[in-house]
């Protein structure tokens, strides 16, 4: 079974009959983080699919050959696979899956970490969460300038009197990145320049607000932390 997110039909799976055999008609259209047009067929309605046909658009075959690509790439896919309703279509999701894919596929490593969180931040608020930045997410008094928190149990923003001592403060660079990726295409992911401590605080207010809204991360992010330390991929200035 494939796993595929399709601009018609949603999230759904189909069969790829013989895909495991060396001399499969598909070849290797059917690897990991492959974009393309999928020909599906079912008997009718209530009948699983099965792939008759795919053409190529994007391989991204620098994906599944670097190990930090990989990851990334698992933290790509993973929210949609997990989070996303099946049979739930959405053309911006859709959207935003192929070409982060096709991003991921040339950008640097470094970026692709700023890229992953342009693309975790419009995943939640295609999914109906989108923080408010004015107010405090707790208390619903207006934000003061400088002095943003955000943790596990409430989320982001939270205002100076409602933080606790498990919150971490959120620097006024995480503050703009976070604002920032939400009106921007992510091909800009190229050029951001931030400190390693400013991803950081990124990839925290996105667990964060994964927490709030799912109750849980995605399980790839975990392997994802032990090998790739943020605070390394940080391009100064
Ligand atoms: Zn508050």
């Amino acid at each position: 079974m494939v796993k595929l997110y399709t601009e018609e039909l949603g999230r759904t799976e189909a069969a790829a009959f013989g895909a495991r055999k060396t001399k499969s008609r598909f070849g290797s259209r059917l690897e990991p983080f492959t974009t393309g047009i999928f020909l599906l067929y079912h008997k009718d309605e209530h009948s699983p699919f099965s792939i008759q046909d795919v053409e190529v658009t994007g391989q991204n075959g620098a994906i599944r050959e670097d190990l930090n690509r990989f990851l990334i790439g698992n933290a790509v896919v993973e929210p949609v696979v997990r989070f996303v309703e099946r049979a739930h279509r959405d053309r911006e999701l859709y959207e935003i899956l192929s070409s982060t894919l096709g991003l991921l596929n040339i950008i640097g490593i470094t970026k692709g970490l700023y890229l992953l969180s342009m693309y975790d931040l419009n995943f939640l608020s295609i999914m109906g969460y989108k923080p408010d930045w004015d107010n405090c997410v707790k208390c619903s008094n207006p934000m003061q300038n400088g002095e943003t928190f955000s943790d596990a149990a409430a989320g982001f923003p939270l205002c100076f009197r409602c933080h606790t001592s498990s919150s971490i403060a959120v620097s006024p660079g995480a503050m703009r990145f976070v604002k920032w990726a939400l009106q921007t295409p992510l091909h800009y992911a190229e050029k951001v320049r931030m400190e390693g401590e400013t991803l950081n605080q990124i990839r925290q207010i996105i667990e964060h607000l994964f927490l709030c809204t799912f109750q849980r991360v995605p399980d790839s992010w975990h392997q994802m932390k032990n090998i790739l330390n943020y605070s390394r991929y940080a391009s100064e200035g």
